[in-house]
């Protein structure tokens, strides 16, 4: 189905246009309609759906038939990331109109604390924001939500999974009852539909639940022991092995982070890392350097698994494997986006045997066991290793801690 069969104004379809969007993803085709009829939705489905248009393109459809007044739209997310990755959507979509979006954040300078406050204050159309950040404007009682119309939870599951539900539910009582309302998840577990019932009426409910990673996404393991994982992450990216293209490492903690990048730049590779430790300025610096090319591998927690959309990523390989299958998914849908193709790595403790199971049960797909090189095979384990069952030396997430 082509934008304009879905009625869309003609200066989105101009943005479209020039973005070289062409045919409606299936979930567009399933909830622009739903949307522009006024109606509250629950929509299942992950990031390289589509979904972001999904919801962003028949809102501004119907912020271009209205009279603008003050602030109509209020879009919540779990990560900053993904309130930026967001608006720099929003201003191509709406490039031809008179719309206008700030993104809401935490951690950065006084600046754009008042910056905020005054787009608050004045009203731009769309706020696309973190709990967090937002309740902190709010309880300071400049905000001015009276207008708002739409109101849109993006990646709720995450969002509840980050501890943010009291934020959102007392957001969500800033706002007039009167609204539409639409929830985006990746997952539709129970909690998530009870929440649902707290803030959405009479929703329709659509499912693309596939929680399935891209068919051109090549799996692999290698299973090994903790000790052997620095010399087998050095074996996979030497570059007569591992291709052009940009290499996206996860560990599942912030230490274990920086110290695979710092051993990776101790072998002279250009590295950075990707972590909650870091300024906000310096996560905007590493994310623009990684898209353009300037850093070939970035080393990242979860806080880059979900919604983060690179070009050009041909490998991801998770050092750790994450406690959560549906993280796994996340991550190597970082690779092969846009109908490119990519791979995904995992190194795989014997403990980690269970987490791999669950990942393959939830994809119905076995994943490929890769032989390990001989001279990573080979090594002697470290004395205090020999006697631990693979026990790992970097700390293993504390559950909820901060990515
Ligand atoms: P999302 O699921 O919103 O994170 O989108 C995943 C990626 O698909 C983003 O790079 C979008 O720009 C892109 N995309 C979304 N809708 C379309 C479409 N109809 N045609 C081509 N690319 C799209």
């Amino acid at each position: 189905m082509t934008f304009r069969e879905l009625n869309l104004d003609e200066r989105l379809l101009d943005g479209l246009d020039s973005m070289g969007f062409e045919k409606a993803t299936p979930i567009q085709e399933q909830a622009i309609p739903i949307i522009l009829a006024g109606k509250d939705l629950i929509a299942c489905a992950q990031t390289g759906t589509g979904k972001t248009a999904a919801f962003l393109l028949p809102i501004l459809h119907q912020l271009t038939r209205q009279p603008r007044e003050g602030i109509s739209t209020l879009i919540l997310v779990p990560t900053r990331e993904l309130a930026m990755q967001i608006d720099e959507q929003l201003e191509a979509f709406a490039y031809f109109t008179e719309v206008s979006s700030i993104p809401i954040y935490g951690g950065q300078s006084k600046d754009s604390f008042e910056q905020e406050k005054k787009a608050l204050t004045t009203g731009a159309d769309i706020i696309i924001a973190t709990p967090g950040r937002l309740t902190a404007h709010l309880n300071l009682g400049y905000v001015k939500f009276q207008d708002i119309k739409y109101f849109i939870l993006d990646e709720a599951d995450r969002m509840l999974d980050m501890g943010f539900i009291n934020a959102i539910q007392s957001i969500s009582k800033f706002l007039p009852q009167k609204r539409q309302t639409l929830l985006f998840s990746a997952t539709m577990a129970s909690k998530i539909k009870k929440f649902a019932q707290t803030i959405l009426s009479e929703p329709e409910f659509i499912s693309l639940a596939v929680s399935k990673p891209a068919e051109n996404i090549l799996q692999a393991v290698y299973q090994v022991n903790e000790y052997q994982k620095l010399a087998l992450l050095e074996y996979v990216l030497n570059p007569s092995r591992s291709k052009e293209g940009l290499v996206l490492i996860f560990s599942s903690s912030k230490i274990g982070t920086k110290e695979i990048a710092h051993a990776l730049t101790r072998k002279g590779l250009e590295v950075a890392e990707m972590h909650s430790d870091l300024k906000q300025e310096d996560r905007k610096q590493v994310l623009r350097k990684f898209e353009n090319g300037q850093i070939q591998i970035l080393v990242a927690t979860d806080i880059l698994s979900r919604g983060i959309d690179v070009d050009g990523i041909q490998l991801v390989i998770n050092y750790d494997m994450p406690p959560d299958p549906e993280d796994y998914i996340h991550r190597i849908g970082r690779t092969a986006r846009a109908e490119s193709t990519g791979t995904a790595i995992s190194f795989i403790t014997r403990r980690d045997k269970q987490r791999l199971e669950k990942v393959e049960r939830l994809m119905e797909k076995k994943v490929h066991i890769l032989a390990l090189p001989k001279s990573i095979a080979d090594m002697p384990a470290p004395e205090r290793d020999k006697n631990s069952d693979n026990r790992s030396r970097t700390k293993r997430p504390v559950e909820r801690q901060k990515r």
